[in-house]
């Protein structure tokens, strides 16, 4: 069902953490299983103060270390922003794009996602961009519609597999514990998955989408075998070794 595309499970810490939090990245280093390493990619994503930590803690190993947020531009006058290229020189490989809560609390708009996504590519960082609509959206039956544009906007020309993984995230399910029916993401991911292929051609069934919202050990089965779920992106339970691995043995 995943076309070869490698499963990805990625852990989006939010603002939480400190340097004790090193820890975390080391359990799930040591939790991690040849086997299970050997069949999908670990991600974690802490708060830009602990990039550089994290990154030795995780070097040498399967866990890719990412930010959670940017700057669209290089370089410049732009107080307590942080480029992509400063997160790639701290060793980070990924950085989530578009964020909900960026959105809902930093007025981020899908042009901006845009250009952050073109600056993640600058820098050769892998774009994590973010869709979801809102529990409103959705009892509206506009939920397709939401996701399809905020997808058509913020994915940048020419996006690849490489560069470029999308996050199908609800709003409404974002630490709440309220997740959508499988049958319900089965038909949001078709359509994100047919709108990518009108955006960028059949590379779009090399562009992983991953399911966030609620994700834990308990539901992570169900949620990533569902048709086109090519790995999860968990808040709350990323900041658990036991629960981040709980929710990678999924695969
Ligand atoms: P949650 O957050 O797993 O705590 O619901 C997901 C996210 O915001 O990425």
């Amino acid at each position: 069902t995943r076309q070869g595309r490698r499963p990805l499970v990625a852990g989006n810490w939010k603002m939480n953490g400190t340097r004790s939090s090193i820890a975390v990245v080391e359990s799930v280093r040591h939790g991690l299983t040849p086997d299970l390493a050997e069949r999908i990619d670990l991600l974690i994503c802490p708060p830009s103060t602990l990039i550089a930590s994290c990154v030795a803690a995780a070097e040498g190993s399967n866990i890719a270390i990412g930010g959670q947020n940017l700057h669209a531009k290089p370089s410049g006058a732009f107080t307590g922003s942080i480029s992509a290229e400063m997160l790639a020189d701290l060793g980070a490989t990924y950085v989530i794009v578009g964020h909900s809560e960026r959105r809902a609390y930093h007025h981020e708009t899908d042009d901006g996602v845009h250009a952050k996504a073109l600056g993640a590519r600058r820098a050769g960082l892998c774009g994590i961009i973010c869709v979801g609509e809102t529990k409103d959206e959705r009892e509206e039956g506009r939920t397709l519609d939401i996701v399809r544009a905020q997808l058509a906007i913020g994915v940048p020309k020419g996006a690849t597999g490489v560069d470029t993984v999308i996050a199908y995230e609800p709003v409404w399910a974002i630490g709440t514990g309220l997740t959508p029916t499988p049958a319900d993401i089965a038909e949001v991911h078709a359509s994100l998955r047919e709108m990518l292929e009108q955006l960028v051609g059949p590379e779009a069934g090399r562009i992983r989408i991953l399911y966030g919202g609620s994700v834990k050990p308990s539901n992570a089965r169900e949620l990533m075998s569902v048709e086109n779920v090519d790995g999860a992106l968990v808040g709350g339970a990323s900041l658990v070794a036991e629960d981040f691995l709980g929710i990678a043995a999924a695969y």
